[in-house]
């Protein structure tokens, strides 16, 4: 690991540098704001993210008004040491107007996020879950299998990866063909995991746990990463 410090930070002709806030369960830009070398400090001291507000000329904690507070879990410094990413927990919205992030609007007709095949969106899946296990409606399938328990959770879990096997043996052979057919049957297995990981996320809800716990073991593991973490004694890497 790599570390810069404050005084190599390059702060523009005003003393500021921008600082990009990510939510770190999610990996979702959360809002873009100013820190002089006060509010950085502060924020390494508190924990918590603190800004230069240029309205308002004076320094700002994240969540004084709102009590929606960023917790720090990481700090980067880009390249060149004119940026900063700060990857948080949020309580809450980032953004004044209420929404989760700042960055919800789309420019002319180009669509504000595209994160499909990123396993970022699981959280937001859970997010849903845990609304119709607070909030259960009569409708929802989701509050239906929270209610019922583990036992229904469970074979469901059973069946769609079954359901996942079978989709794979018939899309195995004609997996480097480019056909409907061939898209077909890869369809197939897509729909099928899809199906897999939503279970998988009504049980994480059911036992408590969150995707972040799940990712952060498959973090540990990473070679990518270069920190072959063990976490606990049977979880081995692969
Ligand atoms: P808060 O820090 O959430 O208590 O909000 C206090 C004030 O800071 C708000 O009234 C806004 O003026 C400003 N503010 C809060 N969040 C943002 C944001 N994401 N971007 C810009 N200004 C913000
Ligand atoms: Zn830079
Ligand atoms: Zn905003
Ligand atoms: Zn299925």
């Amino acid at each position: 690991m790599e570390y810069v410090d404050i005084q190599n930070i390059k702060f523009d002709e005003k003393g500021l540098v921008p600082a990009i806030v990510q939510e770190g369960r999610s990996g979702k830009v959360l809002m873009m704001a100013y820190m002089n070398e006060e509010s950085l400090k502060k924020t390494l001291e508190t924990g918590r993210t603190w800004f230069y507000s240029r309205s308002r000329q004076k320094l700002w904690n994240k969540g004084e008004e709102s009590g929606h507070f960023q917790d720090v879990q990481a700090i980067a410094v880009d390249c060149d040491a004119d940026t900063l990413l700060i990857t948080v927990n949020q309580t809450g919205a980032a953004c004044h107007t209420g929404h989760k992030s700042c960055f919800y609007r789309g420019l002319a007709g180009k669509d504000e996020t595209s994160y499909a095949g990123s396993l970022s969106m699981m959280a937001d899946l859970q997010d849903e879950i845990k609304e119709k296990r607070v909030h259960p409606t009569e409708k929802s399938y989701t509050a239906y299998l929270l209610q019922t328990g583990i036992d229904k959770i469970g074979k469901k879990i059973g069946e769609e990866g079954a359901e996942v096997i079978i989709a794979a043996k018939n899309a195995d052979p004609v997996a480097g063909e480019q056909n409907e057919e061939a898209d077909n049957l890869r369809l197939e297995v897509c729909k099928e995991s899809a199906d897999l990981l939503y279970h998988l996320a009504v049980l994480w809800e059911d036992t408590g746990v969150t995707v972040n716990d799940v990712m952060t073991i498959l973090e540990g593991r990473s070679h990518v990463k270069g920190n072959k973490k063990t976490v606990g004694h049977q979880d081995k890497t692969f």
